[in-house]
């Protein structure tokens, strides 16, 4: 580009960030009126309050709304945009679903306090339904419409697994040229996720016999005793160079202290990296067996998200995210995380995904959980460009 070139596109940077600027208000406005209707992935009614409200909001920015119903959870929404050009659609990802159950805006309002936004859901991740919605709206004031087609997925079982919405996701992210996850970003800085690990959730379950235990203590079979052992050998299958991690999580069982307990429970948490370790983790899992011969075992579960592994894909679309923070004047960060969201799905069937690209700030599923106000303008700017260029 000419010095020439580069001062025309400083201007337009510029020009961008003093628009989203100007709208700050309106997007903290946004934010709140999304924190503000309670939204827990249990309760559908709830769900369904929010997820009516933004097809509302949608809708009013020209989109095509298609609800997907669901009957345990709340509906799931898409929503279409056409543009200018017919290249393939990018899609913007999501969920309106929260931790937190209803009543606990009561205990964790909705409140600025100096740079600082506060509330349930706020980073996670209503902010960034806030972002794509003024960024969709920005797109059409600077180019009359859309420069191409955009599809937006909001899920409302995120928080809880996505088992009723993943086929949704899938199907979508394999018409799309890229996947842009609104989830929170990653550190004060606003670093965006390049890699995610894939879960997996197992249960361990331990028949034994239960007996007296004073009177026929050798008539029992301890099923405490026998998890204890399964429970070293789960742990040991952590491999931390491979960043895979096995972590007991909730052990329960015996029902009495003078009895020998018949049964006991483990919840174990698997992680995975990489996605040739989530088959060798699952075998080992599955290939459990009693040590003492007379108890039963029952492994029950399974690898649920596979790992968002940054592939050629998904570091070219950082490349651009990038540039384009550069030209805003900021180094944009990257970030490999423990945690899944649905961008493993969509990153596992191949598709290029940047994830991270929602709110900043800190404390998601916890009492602090806030965003940093003063950083919404330069990630709306960042969330167009993608949508232009990725
Ligand atoms: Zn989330």
């Amino acid at each position: 580009m000419s010095p020439e070139g580069t001062t025309q596109a400083n201007a337009e940077v510029q020009r961008r960030l003093a628009y989203f600027d100007d709208r700050g208000d309106q997007i903290v406005a946004t934010i709140r009126e999304l924190v503000e209707i309670e939204s827990p992935s249990d309760d559908k009614p709830a769900v369904d309050r929010l997820s009516n409200l933004v097809a509302t909001k949608f809708a009013a920015l020209g989109g095509t709304v298609k609800i997907h119903p669901a009957k345990d959870f709340g509906n799931h929404l898409q929503v279409e945009f056409a543009g200018k050009s017919d290249t393939k659609p990018v899609l913007l990802l999501g969920h309106y679903d929260t931790v937190y159950p209803l009543g606990t805006l009561a205990t964790m309002p909705c409140r600025i306090a100096e740079d600082k936004l506060t509330g349930p859901g706020v980073l996670d991740m209503k902010s960034g339904i806030a972002l794509m919605l003024h960024t969709i709206a920005a797109l059409k004031d600077w180019h009359g419409e859309l420069p191409r087609p955009v599809t937006v997925l909001l899920v409302s079982e995120e928080e809880v697994g996505s088992d009723s919405s993943r086929a949704i996701t899938e199907s979508l992210a394999r018409k799309a040229g890229a996947v842009l996850v609104l989830e929170p970003s990653y550190g004060l800085e606003g670093a965006v996720k390049t890699a995610r690990k894939g879960v997996g959730e197992y249960q361990v379950k331990v028949i034994g016999k239960a007996a007296h235990a004073g009177l026929d203590f050798q008539k029992g079979v301890n099923a405490i005793v026998e998890l204890a052992r399964q429970i070293h050998k789960i742990t040991d299958f952590t491999d931390l160079k491979r960043g895979l991690t096995v972590s007991v999580g909730i052990v329960s069982g015996g029902s009495r202290t003078n009895v020998v307990p018949a049964e006991a429970t483990a919840q174990v948490d698997v992680r995975v990296a990489r996605l040739k370790d989530a088959a060798g983790i699952d075998k080992k899992m599955r290939a459990l067996r009693p040590v003492n011969r007379k108890c039963r075992l029952q492994v029950t579960g399974g690898i649920n998200r596979p790992p968002m592994e940054r592939t050629a894909g998904v570091a070219a679309l950082y490349e651009k995210a990038v540039a384009i923070a550069r030209d805003l004047g900021w180094e944009l960060g990257e970030a490999a995380v423990g945690g899944g969201s649905d961008g493993n799905f969509t990153a596992g069937l191949g598709i290029p995904t940047l994830d991270g690209l929602g709110g900043v700030g800190d404390g998601a599923h916890a009492s602090h959980e806030h965003i940093l106000i003063s950083q919404l303008p330069r990630r709306a700017a960042l969330l167009a460009g993608l949508i232009e260029t990725a």
